[in-house]
């Protein structure tokens, strides 16, 4: 933390809660530029947000300070870490822009990610990684980040990489040999401040733009930790070194592919032998435990349903709390008739056709009140 004398110049409440408008430029304010506002305290308050309103910056307290003159702290870290992002950005955007004619159209950074949209969006993994090296030779060799002003006529004269059309004095933005451009961020002071710049991620948007998804600096660390400790895991589990990581998952998702479907073959046998030792069974009611999934349990009523049989089946499953009732087609019965109390009286989620009827219940209570329901209407 930096420490700053300041005199409150404006105070009040807006929209966005208390502020106070101070005489120094202490903090940095939120997405000025694509990046991220500082943080701090004013008079021991911490800052929840910085905003610029017309001429002036708002500081946004839970409490206003009851004197003028206040003690302002800058969370210098999570500046040097901002800092480091953007000038980041300009290495990167300054690097595509010259060995690969990919213009930065333009640059976000949040809490969790820094982005910029490219232009096209045809850029190749090759060409990324060349960029990311260049980037990072830029960042090895530490070279300076000069800060200066000139006027409008001098800055024609430079080798901007973007020009808008300012009035007054120009703020420029100098990495001597890499890039020239018109900023008014914040920006480390060597480019080995850096540390690191990584490119972690892409995505198209709307076929026209490249996002392309970096880290540098603290965020550069805490994106190879976090990588890091996620491989160390699905190593340990899988038991097996980083390297073989991919070969291991491939071999396991064709195992997995093989034994589902021959899990699929099996299921289909079980439930048809099942069909036909039930249809055998003697009397015209029949009652069922069976230990099966919904997908299966439904699949067995459907194939009770299509039996050439006059029998009613009614099959439950207390695991899952599931209830069904099939007739086969040569009964004359109506489910629909008989039991057309049976799926709204019952609290649960269910179908009610001619052949077939079918609740999954929450409640176990109320799943046994069913089951005697319909063994007191349709049994022997
Ligand atoms: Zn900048």
């Amino acid at each position: 933390m930096e420490e700053f004398e300041c005199r409150i110049v404006e105070k009040g409440t807006d929209e966005e809660g208390a502020f106070v408008v101070l005489d120094k430029s202490v903090f940095y304010p939120d997405g000025k530029g694509g990046q991220l506002g500082d943080r701090g305290k004013v008079d021991g308050e911490k800052v929840l947000s910085v905003k610029e309103k017309g001429a002036s910056v708002r500081v946004y307290l839970s409490h206003l300070p009851k004197t003028d003159i206040v003690k302002c702290l800058l969370d210098v870290k999570r500046r040097h870490t901002i800092s480091a992002l953007h000038t980041a950005q300009h290495i990167l955007s300054a690097v595509l822009e010259d060995k690969f004619s990919v213009v930065t159209v333009s640059f976000h950074m949040s809490e969790e990610n820094c982005t910029i949209d490219v232009e096209p969006v045809s850029v190749s993994n090759e060409m990324l990684e060349q960029a990311e090296n260049f980037a990072n030779e830029v960042v090895f060799a530490n070279l300076p980040v000069k800060k200066y002003f000139v006027t409008v006529e001098e800055a024609e004269n430079l080798p901007l990489r973007k020009r808008a059309k300012v009035t007054g004095s120009i703020r420029i933005v100098e990495i001597p040999g890499v890039d020239t451009s018109m900023c008014g961020g914040t920006h480390v002071d060597y480019t080995g401040e850096i540390g690191l710049i990584k490119i972690l991620k892409t995505e198209k948007i709307k076929k026209k733009f490249l996002r392309i998804y970096f880290a540098a600096e603290q965020r550069a660390l805490d994106a190879f930790r976090e990588k890091s400790y996620i491989l160390d895991s699905i190593s340990n589990q899988l038991s097996s070194g980083e390297k073989e990581i991919p070969d291991k998952v491939e071999k396991m998702l064709v195992e997995i592919k093989k034994l589902k479907k021959e899990n699929k073959k099996l299921k289909i046998t079980f439930l048809k032998n099942l069909v036909l030792s039930l249809s055998e069974s003697e009397g015209a009611f029949i009652e069922k435990e069976v230990d099966l999934e919904k997908s299966d349990f439904m699949s067995l009523l459907a194939m009770l349903s299509s039996e050439n049989s006059e029998k009613i089946f009614l099959i439950y499953s207390l695991k899952n709390l599931l209830l069904g009732v099939a007739k086969g087609k040569e009964s004359d019965l109506s489910l629909k008739e008989k039991l057309r109390d049976f799926v709204d009286g019952f609290g649960g989620r269910g179908v009610l056709r001619d052949n077939f009827a079918f609740v999954e219940f929450k409640d176990v209570k109320l799943f046994k009140e069913a089951l005697k329901y319909i063994n007191d209407n349709l049994g022997e």
